[in-house]
């Protein structure tokens, strides 16, 4: 990651370069800021450009051995720790670190919910535990293997369980002399106030909208000027929430057009169809299917209070409404229970591993038989 990949945040860039260029780069320091903006890219770039060995412009040059090493990931000086869940008795970041990379790579921004998802617990809680730092401080006991410092990025020490937290004060305070530790915080608040008040602070504020409509264009050019312009409104400099609003109404198109040639191949009993339509289901994945059938169960709610003319009462798209003005008068009080069932227990036998393609062609059958009540 160089400065130069990251979009806006001009001035920490600048502030960043002064501290490494003028040697004074602190042992311990905190990027804090609202979650959505690009505080971990900035540490990615802070790192690479700390151990670059032919800086130019005010950038590392993405080209030397330790960019490429740290380009993939793979740098040999630096550590990453990060929340993460038990596995058995133990868990340190050692053994997610491949999901963490794909997770950093796919999610610049670093979307919490969705690492959390990524771990398939999602009753647990992430944190970064008492072993992980201890395992930390071991590794930069050591001496750099080719670098002058070794460095530690920590995504989101407010997440510290306390022992944890206190074996990581012990090297704030006494650091290493080529050491970096480098911590980023969602809710600095958070974060043991002893280890706080000794790292040195660097501010990252949230995105302005015309910055965060950059992003999105850059991301999305299909959107048109209008709807670019009300996302970066509504999501206050939270890059995250822009992109998951965006997906989630691609996400919502989708599931109308699923939940709609569902409801149309039921009532016409086109058993063939439907077993086509289930293995398409199945193709959503885990956490796409739980969602499409929790997006069913929606739009039968809706679709059943569409028949009480209470329109203050309705929350649906355009597109949502317009199907809905032929299609509510099927869902009524015969079949309305029946159907939610249906979608509720689907949600339940997919989030518990049962067999996607089994699941989904049941719904259907159920679905051609309660449909026409
Ligand atoms: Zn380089």
């Amino acid at each position: 990651m160089r400065f130069a990949d990251i979009p806006g945040h001009e001035d920490i860039k600048q502030h960043l370069r002064n501290l490494v260029d003028a040697d004074r780069i602190p042992h311990a320091m905190i990027i804090e800021g609202p979650a959505g903006s690009a505080k971990y890219m900035l540490a990615r770039a802070l790192v690479q450009y700390i151990h670059c060995t032919s800086r130019e412009n005010g950038d590392s040059c993405g080209r030397c051995p330790s960019c490429l090493q740290h380009e993939s990931f793979n740098h040999i000086d630096t550590f990453m720790s990060f929340p993460v869940v038990k596995k058995g008795s133990t868990a340190t970041s050692q053994d997610y670190i491949k999901d963490f990379c794909n997770f950093v790579e796919e999610n610049p921004f670093m979307d919490f919910q969705t690492w959390q998802q990524s771990l398939n617990n999602t009753n647990a809680r992430p944190m970064i535990y008492a072993e992980e730092a201890a395992m930390l401080i071991k590794k930069l006991s050591f001496a750099p293997r080719q670098s002058k410092f070794k460095t530690a990025l920590i995504w989101l020490p407010e997440r510290m369980q306390e022992a944890a937290a206190n074996k990581l004060l012990k090297i704030v305070e006494e650091p290493y002399k080529d050491t970096i530790i480098i911590m980023i915080s969602n809710e600095s608040a958070k974060v043991l106030p002893t280890i706080y008040s000794r790292t040195q602070r660097i501010h990252v504020h949230r995105y302005e909208d015309s910055e965060t409509q950059k992003i999105i264009r850059s991301i999305y050019p299909e959107l048109t000027e209008q709807n670019i312009s009300d996302i970066a409104h509504l999501s206050r400099g939270n890059i995250n929430y822009a992109l998951n609003t965006i997906s989630q109404s691609e996400d919502r198109k989708k599931y109308l057009a699923y939940f709609q040639e569902l409801m149309r191949k039921a009532f016409q009993r086109k058993i063939l169809d439907l077993r086509q339509w289930s293995l398409e289901i199945s193709a959503l994945g885990r956490e796409g299917q739980m969602r499409f059938y929790e997006y069913c169960s929606r739009m039968l709610r809706e679709n059943f209070i569409y028949n009480l003319r209470q329109p203050e009462l309705n929350y649906l798209t355009s597109e949502e409404e317009s199907f809905s003005v032929k299609f509510s008068r099927f869902v009524n009080h015969r079949n309305v229970i029946g159907l939610m069932k249906v979608f509720d227990q689907a949600r339940i036998d997919i989030s518990a591993n049962a067999s996607a393609k089994l699941v989904n062609f049941d719904v259907a059958i159920k679905c051609i038989l309660l449909i026409k009540k």
